[in-house]
C-alpha cells in the first residue's frame, strides 16, 4: 500500500476596502511556476523574505475554477473510483476560506470548490459505463466542541461521536441524504446554510465561529464483461473551519472569549496532530483532543487522498497571522496518507439495492416464478428478514401464523430492550415498532391470501406446474402493462431521507387491497423506486461531455508533471554548482562564491526564523498561560460558591460531601464529560412514638395468601415511617397533642400531616433515587397509622 502526503496549497486574497482605506501595504508575494510564497516583514527591510515552497500558490488574481481544476480536480475523480478525499480551508477570519469553498456565482470562475466538486461527481457519474451510483449527502458543524446535525429534523441537538472497529470514527444518528442531482445537492447545501444561519442570528454569531464538514457519500457498483458486480465505496469531505486568529489579538472577552478558546483549541489539535504525525518519533497521535480531529482522523495519516487550502490575507497588519497560517501549511504537507480503494464495503445499502432490482427485473421479464414473487416481496416489505418462507403449503399455515408471531415478539422484546439499555430516543422505537408491526401484519394476511387460493386450487385440482403457467402468464401480461404502470408509479419514487446509516427511507408501506395485480404492481413500483435511488451512465454516449472530462483528466495529469518539474528544479540548482565541470579554476571560484552567497543567505534566513519562532513560541505560551489562568479564576469562583452552598444541602443527602463525590465522578471520555452519582439521601428513622397495629394487619394480609401484597404493605410502611421522621422534631410528639386538640375534626388532621409526606418524599427523590413511588395517593396507601390513632376518616379526595 503507497502512501502519499497532504497536498497543501496556499492562495492569496486582494486587499480589501477596509485594508486599502487604512492604506495597508502588502507583504505577500508568490512565484507561481515554482509553487513558491515569499512574505516579507513589515518595517524590516534589512531582513530577506521568509519563503515556503507548496503543491500550488494562487495569487490575487487567480481563480477558484483554475484551483479547482488543477489540483482538486484528481482528488474528487479519486472519490468516484472509490477513494476517500477532503479537502479543507484553514486560514484567519476573512482570509477567503468561505470564498474558497462556498464562492460566488459571479464571476463563474469564482464559484466555489463544493458546487464545483457536486458538478464533477455527478458529471464523472453520468459518463461512467456499466457503473451505477448510490449518492448520499450529510452535513454537520462543529460549534463549541458541540456536533449538529444542519440537515437534522432538530438542528440544536447535540450528536454523539461513536467509533467503530470497522467502519472508524462516525458521527451518530446524522441525517443521510440521498440526491439524484447537482440540483438537489445545492438545495440540501443552501438548507444546511439557512439551519446554520439561523442558528447564528439567534444566538448572535456567525459562521467563523464553527467548522463545518460537507459530505458526499458514494458507493459504486461496476459491472464487468462477465456479469459481475464489484462494489466500492469512496467519501468526500468538504470543510470550510473556522477562523484561526489569535484570542489575544481579537481582544474578545465573555462568551466571546469561551468561543475562541474552544476553536483554538481544536485548531491547536489539529495543529497538534500534524506535529505529531510529521515529527515521526511520536508513537501517540492526540485525535481525541477534540471533535475536529476526531473526525478529521482518517484524513490526517490515515485512508484518505487531503488537500489543505491556506488561505492568506496579503495586508501587512495580519502578518502575524499570515507567518502563522504559512508555518501551519508547511508542517502539514509533510503529513503521510495511505490511501486506498475501498472495496466490497460491509453494509453497502447498494449491493441490496442492486441484488434486488436484479431479481425484479428477472421477475418482471418472467424469469422466475411465482414463488419467488412472494418471497420476494415479503423479503421488501419487511427489510430486516431476508429468509421469508417462499411457498406456505396449507397444511402448515397455522404453524407458520405461529413462527411468524414468535419471530415478531422476539424480535421486538430484542429492540425494546435493546433501546432501553441504550435509551435512544422514543420516537425511533416507535418507528421501528410500527415498521415491525406493520411487517407482521403484511406477513399475516399475505399467509391468509396463500391459504385462500391455495383452498381455491386444491378444490380445482390444478397441479404446481399450472399454477407458474398461469402466474408467468400474469407476469408477462403486466410487463406489457409496464409503461402505463411506470407512469403511475413515478410519484411514489420521491427522494428518500434516511435517519441514520441503514436507510429505513425504502422501506414501502403495504397497503394490501386486491390479491393477484396487486403483487405486480408492488414489484413495478418498488422496481421504479430502486432504479430512481441509483445513478450512472446517463450520458454514457455523450461523446462532448466525455470527451470535456478526458481532456479536464489530462489537464490535472500534465499539471502534476509541471509540478515535479518545477520542485526538482528548486533543488538542482545547488546540486549542479558542486557536480559540474568547470573550465577554468576562475570560473568554479566564481560559480562557488555565488553558491557561497547563496548559502549564507540561507543560514541568516534560518538564523533569523529561529529567532521568530522563538518570540512566536513565547507569544503562544503567554496566550495559554492567559487561558489557564481564566480558566483557574472560573474554577475558583465555582469552587467557592460550592463551598458556601454545601451546607445548605441536607446532612443525610449524599451531595452534602464534596470530597467524596469529587472521588466517586468518573470522566467519560467519549461524552466528554463527568458522570456524577445520583443523588441519594439516607435516613434515620427513630422508633415510632406510637405502637403500630402491626400484627393485626400483617395477618390479614398473610390470610389472604398474597405475599405480593405483603411486601408492598412492608414498604409503604416504611416510607410512612420515613415521612415520620422527616419531621421529627415537630411531629414525634404529636400524635397525643393532635389528638386531644382536634376530637373528631377529620379534615384538619388530616392536612396537618400531609405536608412533612410531601416534603419528605417527592422533593428529595429528585434524580435516582429509589423512593419515587406515588406518596399521596390515598387509594393505594394503607390507612396511616398516626391518624388511626387520631380516629381520623381519611377521605380519598
Ligand atoms: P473567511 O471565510 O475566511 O472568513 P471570506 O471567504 O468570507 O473569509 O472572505 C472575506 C472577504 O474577502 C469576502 O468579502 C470575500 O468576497 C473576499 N475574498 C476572499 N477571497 C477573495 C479572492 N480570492 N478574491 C476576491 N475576493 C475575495
Ligand atoms: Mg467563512
Amino acid at each position: 500500500m503507497g502512501s502519499e502526503s497532504v497536498k497543501v496549497v496556499v492562495r492569496c486574497r486582494p486587499l480589501n476596502d477596509r485594508e486599502k482605506a487604512l492604506g495597508s501595504k502588502m507583504v505577500m508575494c508568490m512565484d507561481l511556476h515554482r509553487c513558491q510564497c515569499f512574505i516579507e516583514k513589515p518595517g524590516a527591510v534589512d531582513e530577506p523574505p521568509k519563503q515556503f515552497t507548496f503543491d500550488g500558490t494562487y495569487f490575487i488574481d487567480q481563480t477558484t475554477e483554475q484551483m479547482y481544476n488543477e489540483i482538486a480536480y484528481p482528488l474528487v475523480e479519486g472519490v468516484t473510483e472509490g477513494y476517500n478525499g477532503t479537502i479543507f480551508a484553514y486560514g484567519q477570519t476573512g482570509s477567503g476560506k468561505s470564498f474558497t469553498m462556498q464562492g460566488v456565482s459571479e464571476p463563474a470562475a469564482q464559484r466555489g470548490v463544493i458546487p464545483r466538486a457536486f458538478e464533477h461527481v455527478f458529471e464523472s457519474i453520468q459518463c461512467a459505463e456499466n457503473t451505477k451510483f448510490l449518492v448520499r449527502a450529510s452535513y454537520l458543524e462543529i460549534y463549541n466542541e458541540e456536533i449538529r446535525d444542519l440537515l437534522g429534523n432538530d438542528t440544536k441537538q447535540r450528536l454523539e461521536l461513536k467509533e467503530h472497529p470497522e467502519h472508524g470514527v462516525y458521527v451518530r444518528d446524522l441525517s443521510m441524504h440521498t440526491v439524484h442531482s447537482v440540483g438537489e445537492c445545492e438545495r440540501i447545501i443552501e438548507q444546511g446554510w439557512r439551519n446554520r444561519a439561523v442558528g447564528y442570528t439567534l444566538m448572535n454569531k456567525d459562521s467563523s465561529r464553527s467548522h463545518s464538514i460537507f459530505t458526499i457519500h458514494l458507493e459504486i457498483c461496476n459491472t464487468d464483461g462477465a456479469g459481475k458486480d464489484h462494489l466500492r465505496a469512496g467519501k468526500l469531505n468538504l470543510v470550510d473551519l473556522a477562523g484561526s486568529e489569535r484570542q489575544s489579538k481579537t481582544g474578545a472577552t465573555g462568551e466571546r472569549l469561551r468561543e475562541a478558546t474552544k476553536i483554538n483549541l481544536s485548531l491547536s489539535a489539529l495543529g497538534n496532530v500534524i506535529s505529531a504525525l510529521v515529527d515521526g518519533r511520536s508513537k501517540y497521535i492526540p485525535y481525541r483532543d477534540s471533535k475536529l480531529t476526531r473526525l478529521l482522523q482518517d484524513s490526517l495519516g490515515g485512508n484518505t487522498r487531503t488537500l489543505m487550502i491556506a488561505c492568506l490575507s496579503p495586508a501587512d497588519n495580519n502578518y502575524e497571522e499570515s507567518l502563522s497560517t504559512l508555518r501551519y501549511a508547511n508542517r502539514a504537507k509533510s503529513i503521510q496518507n495511505r490511501p486506498r480503494i475501498n472495496e466490497d464495503p460491509k453494509d453497502a445499502l447498494l449491493r441490496e439495492y442492486q441484488e434486488e432490482i436484479k431479481k425484479l427485473r428477472a421477475l418482471v421479464s418472467g424469469q422466475l416464478g411465482t414463488a419467488n414473487l412472494s418471497s420476494l416481496l415479503s423479503g421488501q416489505l419487511s427489510e430486516a428478514s431476508p429468509a421469508v418462507p417462499s411457498r406456505p403449503q396449507s397444511s402448515t399455515t397455522e404453524a407458520e401464523k405461529e413462527k411468524i408471531k414468535e419471530e415478531y415478539e422476539e424480535r421486538l422484546a430484542k429492540l425494546q430492550a435493546e433501546y432501553n439499555a441504550e435509551q435512544e430516543s422514543k420516537a425511533k422505537l416507535q418507528e421501528d415498532i410500527a415498521a415491525l408491526r406493520s411487517s407482521y401484519e403484511f406477513k399475516l394476511s399475505y399467509l391468509e391470501k396463500i391459504r385462500a387460493s391455495r383452498g381455491s386450487s386444491v378444490t380445482k385440482n390444478v397441479s404446481s406446474s399450472c399454477m407458474t403457467q398461469v402466474a408467468e402468464e400474469e407476469l408477462s401480461s403486466s410487463t406489457t402493462e409496464e409503461t402505463s404502470l411506470t407512469e403511475s408509479a413515478v410519484p411514489c419514487a420521491a427522494v428518500s431521507v434516511q435517519e441514520g446509516p441503514d436507510g429505513d427511507g425504502l422501506i414501502d408501506s403495504p397497503d394490501v387491497t386486491t390479491a393477484g395485480s396487486l403483487d405486480q404492481k408492488h414489484v413495478l413500483e418498488r422496481l421504479q423506486q430502486l432504479e430512481q435511488e441509483v445513478v450512472g451512465g446517463e450520458q454514457a454516449r455523450n461523446k462532448e461531455l466525455q470527451q470535456r472530462h478526458r481532456q479536464r483528466k489530462n489537464l490535472a495529469d500534465q499539471r502534476k508533471v509541471q509540478l515535479i518539474r518545477a520542485l526538482s528544479e528548486n533543488s538542482e540548482d545547488s546540486e549542479n554548482v558542486l557536480l559540474n565541470v568547470y573550465n577554468s579554476i576562475q570560473e568554479e571560484v566564481h560559480a562557488k562564491s555565488q553558491m557561497l552567497v547563496k548559502v549564507q543567505g540561507k543560514l541568516k534566513a534560518a538564523k533569523l526564523e529561529i529567532r521568530d519562532l522563538q518570540a512566536e513560541f513565547e507569544v503562544e505560551r503567554d496566550d495559554y498561560l492567559a487561558t489557564i489562568r481564566r480558566l483557574e479564576k472560573e474554577g475558583q469562583l465555582l469552587h467557592s460558591l460550592l463551598e458556601r452552598m454545601v451546607p445548605l444541602v441536607r446532612r443525610d443527602c449524599n451531595y452534602s460531601n464534596l470530597d467524596r463525590l469529587k472521588k466517586e465522578a468518573v470522566w467519560d471520555e467519549d461524552s466528554a464529560s463527568w458522570r456524577l452519582p445520583d443523588v441519594m439521601v439516607q435516613k434515620t428513622t427513630l422508633p415510632s412514638a406510637v405502637a403500630p397495629k402491626l400484627p393485626a394487619r400483617r395477618s390479614s394480609a398473610t390470610d389472604l395468601g398474597d405475599p405480593f401484597t405483603q411486601v408492598e404493605e412492608d414498604r409503604y410502611k416504611e416510607m410512612l415511617d420515613r415521612s415520620d421522621s422527616e419531621n421529627i422534631a415537630s411531629s414525634y410528639f404529636k400524635s397525643k397533642r393532635a389528638s386531644q386538640l382536634l376530637g373528631g375534626e377529620a379534615t384538619k388532621g388530616h392536612v396537618i400531616h400531609s405536608p412533612p409526606l410531601v416534603n419528605g418524599a417527592s422533593h428529595l427523590t429528585v434524580s435516582g433515587s429509589n423512593m419515587n413511588l406515588p406518596v399521596s395517593s390515598d387509594s393505594v396507601l394503607p390507612r396511616p397509622f398516626r391518624l388511626e390513632s387520631l380516629g381520623v376518616p381519611v377521605s380519598n379526595g
